[in-house]
């Protein structure tokens, strides 16, 4: 790459393309369309697509597609042509009614029962927010997908819908403190992507890793991540030719990949980007996730996403950071330099806290993937509890609120808090807590509870509209006071005093946490399954509703979904087990065995005297765990029958995580005993020290 601001978003349709490539008037109605959400004339559209059309084919495309997220948390798109029959030859158009709008029948995507077969037809809306960009010589216009009652079927509709709940209810807020400016609050997202990346020759010779992303075997290597000699080290030739590759395509799609480097467990790695406004955010997220799929491929690589893929070493995360800015780019989490800055800084810091206490069922509910249970409380990612971390100076500026006391500065100065009186904020004010699920980093949040494969979309929808729905509320109360600074003061005191228990400093992968916080009364929910029964409690059907986030019917729908994708994910789990036991590892240990039990044979048959103690224990051992192995597969096979007697999906779930979930462990367990005892030249595939080192 020879010039990088030059190449930088040279494969995006972006704001600079678009003010050289259209007219004045067409680029100023766009303009206003993305900045304020106003619809599009069909007129303007049609100018714009030409535009859009033109520029593509001077860039090599002859498609276009509608780009989704549908609820299967990847990507979806379907190329049509430009190409149009005319008078005996063809000629490429783009029309504006197919910018704007597109039908599909994606009768197969899931829809939780919000479409019926008989009304199997989608259709997708262009969504101008997002920039269009050219992948694999593709027109890709970003859009939203719906069915033709318009329920919303995808990742991005309520994303969109909340990011706008948000700026409603923040701009609320921000009047009330004589800010008339500002037009729009944007929410911020900085996603810092986690993955694996490990031979593309051992990764196909391991069924539990093409089908189902994560090793469902594999006995403990002799060394793992305990040197800590992996994490911000020097960075391989193979790997780092493979980034170089990774952040130049990332770079043309208009990406900010900006840090890259080496993780904590062997073979793992890290992409940080810059962060810009959410709805851009996530559908960059996962456009990366998908190029580093394919740059990977490319350089003989496998990048592996999903959240656990090694047993013994860390799992991979998908840090969510978090912030508000007005469309000017100020930051609303900023503290600021003057005691009103800090009063507006402290309202939206305590929305926030509110939020996350009151709804913390829904934060997990946003990371509950059958991936993610796997990593979350293993002691190397946050616990399934919700706390918020702020560091002790922020904590004790609050408790100084709360408790109308002095408030001692680190100058040693004492101050009596209040909104009048505001201590400076230090901005560098929180060291870094590693463990907790939701840190306040000094100007933003960072939620470390989704898991590396998971779409970003989730997590952000349900902080966009837990922080609206605080925000709401402290609008309304303040909105009519007549002593502004005085109702503001006993607003925050009283809101802190009865959402502090979601603060907590100290370590959240003690054992002694999860009690404290069993006594705070925080919602402890282990499981995805746990976590998703939640989804549907009358308090969040409210908050969505209110909100016009989403309807009950598509929560229902939501959660039905989810439900499914974790059931469906623990069904190939238990059949690749099955199956890779049965036609491999068993067959293995029995070849394995017998050879033994031959070469007894033939030392005794030279001679008495020769000691085969070796082969003949080895063998019998090996025969008898084998037979074990062997019936406790039968046995998860009859479970896996007594699926079909669950009658909702709910029960579905538990069956899976209560008794399918179990056996399989169980299986394992069996399975890497027999791999710490069978020759390497006769296991069927390998072993983890090859997977992680290999590279
Ligand atoms: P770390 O030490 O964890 O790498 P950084 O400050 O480098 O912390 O930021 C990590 C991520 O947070 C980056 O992706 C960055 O773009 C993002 N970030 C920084 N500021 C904001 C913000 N105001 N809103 C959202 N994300 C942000
Ligand atoms: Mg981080």
């Amino acid at each position: 790459m020879t010039n990088l601001p030059e190449t930088f978003g040279s494969m995006v349709f972006d704001d600079k393309t678009m003010e050289q490539r259209l007219p004045k008037e067409t680029y100023r109605a766009l303009k206003q369309t993305i900045r304020l959400g106003k619809s599009l004339d069909q007129n303007v559209a049609g100018v714009v697509a030409n535009a859009m059309k033109d520029w593509a084919i001077e860039r090599g495309c002859t498609h276009f597609t509608h780009w989704f997220q549908p609820m299967t948390g990847i990507t979806a798109e379907k190329h049509e042509s430009f190409l149009t029959p005319a008078r005996g030859g063809v000629i490429m158009e783009f029309s504006g009614g197919e910018l704007i709008r597109g039908e599909s029948d994606a009768s197969s995507f899931p829809s939780g029962g919000l479409r019926g077969a008989f009304e199997a037809r989608g259709y997708t809306a262009w969504d101008p927010t997002s920039y269009a960009f050219i992948k694999d010589g593709v027109l890709c216009v970003p859009t939203v997908f719906c069915s033709y009652g318009g329920h919303a079927l995808d990742k991005k509709t309520p994303l969109l819908r909340s990011a706008e709940a948000l700026s409603r209810q923040a701009l609320r807020a921000l009047r009330l403190f004589g800010n008339q400016e500002v037009q729009k609050v944007i929410p911020t997202l900085g996603a810092e992507q986690e993955y694996f990346l490990i031979d593309r020759e051992l990764f196909e010779r391991r069924q539990d890793l093409v089908l189902c992303g994560r090793t469902l075997f594999g006995a403990r290597p002799p060394k793992g991540q305990e040197m800590e000699d992996h994490y911000y080290g020097s960075i391989k030739p193979r790997v780092s030719a493979f980034m170089k590759e990774l952040d130049e395509q990332l770079w043309r799609l208009g990406i900010y990949a900006k840090t890259e480097h080496n993780e904590v467990a062997p073979a793992q790695h890290e992409l940080a980007p810059a962060f810009t406004d959410v709805n851009t955010a996530v559908d960059h997220n996962q456009l990366t996730m998908e190029m580093m799929k394919t740059v990977a491929q490319r350089h003989g690589l496998a990048c592996i996403l999903h959240e656990k893929p090694f047993a013994g070493v860390n799992g991979s995360g998908k840090h969510n950071n978090w912030s508000l800015a007005s469309d000017a780019g100020v930051n609303l989490l900023e503290p600021g330099d003057s005691p009103e800055q800090n009063a507006q800084f402290l309202l939206f810091l305590t929305a926030v806290i509110c939020a996350v206490d009151e709804y913390a069922d829904l934060l997990r509910v946003a990371v509950a993937t059958a991936g993610n249970d796997c990593r979350l409380g293993g002691a190397e990612a946050p616990p399934p509890i919700v706390s918020m971390f702020l560091g002790d100076e922020i904590t004790a500026i609050l408790e100084s609120i709360m408790e109308e006391s002095e408030y001692v500065r680190r100058d040693r100065m004492e101050i009596k808090v209040g909104v009048h009186a505001l201590p400076p904020i230090p901005k560098d004010a929180t060291d870094r807590n590693r463990t907790s699920p939701f840190a306040f980093t000094g100007n933003k949040f960072e939620f470390r509870m989704p898991g590396s494969a998971v779409s970003l979309s989730g997590p952000n929808f349900i902080l966009n509209t837990i922080v609206a729905e605080q925000l709401r509320r402290f609008a309304d109360r303040l909105e009519g006071a007549e002593d502004f600074n005085g109702a503001l003061q006993s607003l925050l005191r009283q809101a802190l005093k009865e959402h502090k228990r979601i603060i907590f400093n100290g370590n959240n992968y003690a054992e002694e946490w999860e009690q404290e916080a069993a006594r705070r009364g925080l919602p402890n929910l282990k499981t995805a399954v746990d976590a998703l029964r939640c989804f549907t409690a009358p308090k969040n059907i409210q908050l969505f509703a209110r909100h016009g986030v989403l309807t009950e019917e598509e929560i229902r729908s939501r959660t039905e979904i989810m439900l499914d994708s974790y059931c469906k994910t623990l069904r190939i789990e238990a059949l690749t087990m099955i199956d890779m036991c049965r036609k491999q590892i068993m067959p293995a240990a029995s070849r394995y065995g017998a050879d033994l039990c031959r070469a007894a044979l033939d030392k005794r048959s030279l001679s008495p005297e020769i000691d085969a103690g070796y082969e003949t224990e080895l063998c019998a051992r090996l025969s008898s765990m084998n037979a074990l192995l062997g019936r406790r597969v039968e046995q998860l096979e009859r479970e896996l029958l007594g699926v079909k007697d669950q009658e909702t999906a709910l029960a579905c779930g538990e069956y899976y995580r209560d008794v399918i979930f179990v056996s399989m462990q169980e299986v394992r367990a069996l399975a890497d005993g027999l791999e710490a005892v069978v020759a390497e030249e006769y296991w069927p595939y390998p072993a983890y020290a090859r997977l992680l080192f290999g590279v």
